[in-house]
């Protein structure tokens, strides 16, 4: 799974023009059969991300490769390399000049969304820690494939300060804003309430509902009627982890933040969702996410026995950010792996 490669560029798009781009993609991707290729690449031009497939199987089950990173971790050092829809997504023009920010848009499920946002012809921003310059480049160079503007804004959301830079270089750098993702989150397993640390526990907050309140006040006034706010929360919201205490509140707060600020926004044409994913294989969990003992089973307990890939969320964001989801406000979209949400 090699973000850096190109078979969605438009060169080499057209080398590959002859025997069916979608073909080329899907026969790329690892586990799909042959029978799925040739209808991802067939003459109804069913996409990659669409072609019929067994989601039991469609991705890496457990076990993985033991790993360990320091938060927040790179996408790029994982093993397996998560799949971010990076060969996989093929847009259809459902959001053709708009004009997005997305925050921890440089891996896991922001990374997923930004790659489909460009893909469906929209321009995008993305907001990251500077130390994850590496997968931010990566993200970069993937939008500028599609035509798309790409712009870079590290900085730390923790800061109020940065967080109203960080929507007016969005702002000026896209030339609006239609679509706002708030989606960095920091996670840090620990065992009993007795081991988080007013630090961690402010800092989780800073980072997860904070800078969610302080970047969508500053974006509202560039918001217009047609415009979307999409929130990442979590399974956490509705089942805590025990060891995720000062997380899963952050991610409960962020269900009512949805719900309210949808409520305030109605009357201005204006959106607001949440999505809730189950275990996904992203940086943030061998990065302090999980006890280092758990990543070699994560995603095992869920229905699937096997985390999600973020590639498996990009077209849920899509589908929140574009009118095609006109008549849903205050939602929370659970991707889960088939644990319930309420
Ligand atoms: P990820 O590590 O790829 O993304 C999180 C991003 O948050 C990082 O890339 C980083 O850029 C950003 N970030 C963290 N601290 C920051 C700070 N102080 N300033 C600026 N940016 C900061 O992991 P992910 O799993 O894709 O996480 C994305 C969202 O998905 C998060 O809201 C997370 O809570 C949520 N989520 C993840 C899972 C999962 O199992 N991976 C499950 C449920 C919800
Ligand atoms: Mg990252």
């Amino acid at each position: 799974m090699d973000p850096n490669d190109t078979t969605s560029s438009p060169s080499r798009r057209a080398v590959l023009g002859g025997m069916g781009a979608g073909m080329a993609a899907a026969a790329a991707m690892p586990g799909i059969s042959p029978a799925a290729a040739q209808q991802a690449g067939g003459a109804a031009a069913v996409p990659p991300q669409a072609a019929k497939r067994n989601p039991l199987t469609q991705y890496p089950k457990p076990p993985f490769p033991q790993q360990q990173q320091e938060p927040p971790g790179l996408a790029s050092k994982m093993e397996p390399r998560p799949d971010h829809g990076e060969k996989s997504y093929r847009g259809a023009g459902k959001l053709i000049g708009r004009k997005a920010l997305v925050t921890g848009g440089d891996s896991g499920i922001g990374r997923a969304a930004a790659i489909a946002f460009a893909r469906e012809g929209a321009d995008v921003a993305i907001n990251y820690l500077p130390v994850e310059e590496p997968d931010a480049r990566e993200v970069v160079q993937l939008i500028e494939a599609e035509g798309r503007k790409a712009v870079a804004i590290p900085g730390d959301v923790r800061d109020e300060g940065f967080c109203g830079q960080l929507v007016a270089r969005a702002v000026e750098g896209l030339g609006g804003l239609d679509i706002l993702v708030n989606n960095a989150a920091q996670q840090a397993s620990r065992q009993s309430i007795l081991d988080i640390t007013t630090e961690q526990f402010d800092s989780t907050f800073k980072t997860n509902v904070y800078a969610m309140f302080w970047i969508t006040k500053a974006a509202l006034p560039h918001l217009a009627e047609g415009a979307t706010i999409i929130n990442t929360s979590s399974i956490q919201a509705y089942e805590p982890s025990a060891n995720l205490l000062d997380y899963a509140q952050t991610k409960a707060c962020i269900v009512s933040f949805t719900k309210a600020m949808a409520k305030q926004l109605v009357q201005k044409g204006i959106r607001v969702n949440a999505v809730a994913p189950g275990p996904f294989w992203t940086p943030l969990q061998p990065s302090g996410g999980q006890p280092p003992d758990k990543i070699t089973t994560f995603g095992e307990d869920s229905p699937f026995g096997r985390p999600g890939q973020p590639a498996e969320l990009g077209p849920t964001y899509v589908l929140l950010a574009s009118q095609e989801s006109s008549f849903v406000t205050g939602e929370v979209y659970g991707a889960t792996g088939g644990n319930p949400t309420p």
